[in-house]
């Protein structure tokens, strides 16, 4: 690997994903929740002017794999519930862009399972705002311990806009498995938890990618598949969508059908709490009384929108749109008759 190089972005990279253009096809921004206005505030007016720092003039070598056990229990105390590292590659790199770093450290911070006991709600959306605020907080702190020690680095914000696919490089960073509903679930907290990353050329020992028998669940699950109200989750896996890292075709959700729901209904996220991974131990929060399930506030879905450009977004397969949604049906059925 020679460091001094950037790694440019694989020819089959997925461009960035364009909120503004896809918030047009729905009619634009609809949402307004005071608190997360306020987080939205605080992240780019505060947190985005402080992503750029400059290292230490005397850089400290390290081992790599003491400096990633270094780095790994600063990120902990900071307040991330994970942490892992892995090598770029140029699929990692949305296309048009570039990165200067060649280890990424990605971050992961868990979201409370309470604000989700009702979805799509505003507590729920409140709630991924806050982590993205506090992971925000963390990634940029963790920067700073790093560019005290000679090193420069790049924040990727967990809020996105980013140069890098965090999915992609939290698999390899040994986060978790891919679920059928897009996101990671990892062994010990589940799928509710948000993700940022940092990157950097110090030198650091690589995580490696983890098989826990969470795809395996996936291929026999379908909670998320059943209640998506959008029904924009795959009942198969997509041959088209390339490969997971255990070799596995991809899930693929349907964009066009999720964002339309997505962007007029709290930033949805009901398939995360749903989520059946492992019986939901992940779920459980000391003296906080839940629910195993939460409440889902299912409205007929807007139809779907594939108005923006091909070579503007990432491909995802059109699910069953030329039949009525099963909500849809479920709601018709209640009101028909028995002859
Ligand atoms: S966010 Fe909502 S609409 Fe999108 S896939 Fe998840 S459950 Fe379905
Ligand atoms: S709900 Fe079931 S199928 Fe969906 S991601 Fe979770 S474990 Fe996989």
């Amino acid at each position: 690997m020679n460091l001094e190089l950037p790694i440019l972005a694989h020819e089959q990279s997925p461009p960035p994903f364009q909120w503004e253009q896809w918030y047009k096809s729905i009619g634009g921004r609809s949402i307004t929740i005071p608190e997360v206005q306020h987080y939205l505030h605080a992240i780019f007016n505060e947190q985005y002017p402080a992503m750029e720092g400059i290292p230490a003039p005397v850089q400290q070598i390290l081992p790599p794999d003491i400096a990633a056990q270094s780095i790994k229990e600063k990120a902990l105390q900071l307040g991330a519930d994970l942490v892992g590292i892995c090598a770029i590659e140029p699929q990692d790199i949305y296309q048009g862009k570039q990165v200067n770093e060649h280890y990424a450290i990605a971050l992961g911070q868990k979201m409370r399972w309470q604000p989700f006991q009702t979805v799509p709600s505003d507590e729920a959306a409140i709630e991924c705002l806050r982590i993205y605020h506090s992971l925000g907080d963390i990634v940029l702190k963790l920067a700073e311990h790093i560019r005290a020690l000679g090193w420069h680095c790049t924040v990727e914000h967990p809020i996105g806009d980013t140069n890098v696919l965090h999915i992609p490089i939290a698999l390899k960073a040994g986060f978790g498995e891919l679920g059928r509903h897009g996101s990671i679930i990892n062994p010990r907290i589940g799928p509710l938890f948000r993700i940022g990353c940092i990157l950097t050329s110090m030198p650091l020992a690589l995580d490696a990618p983890i098989n826990a028998g969470i795809a395996q669940f996936c291929d026999n699950c379908k909670a998320c598949r059943i209640y998506c109200p959008a029904d924009a989750i795959p009942d198969e896996r997509n041959p088209l969508a390339g490969k997971d890292h255990l070799g596995n075709d991809r899930y693929t959700v349907d964009t066009g059908k999720c964002f339309p729901y997505f962007g007029t209904h709290h930033y949805c996220s009901a398939c995360l709490p749903v989520c059946a991974y492992n019986h939901k131990e992940w779920a459980f929060e000391p003296n906080i009384p839940t629910e195993l399930f939460p409440t889902i506030a299912i409205e007929p879905p807007p139809p779907p929108t594939d108005a923006v450009p091909d070579n503007e977004k990432h491909p995802y397969p059109h699910l069953r749109r030329q039949e009525p949604n099963p909500w849809e049906m479920k709601r018709a059925k209640k009101f028909i008759k028995a002859p």
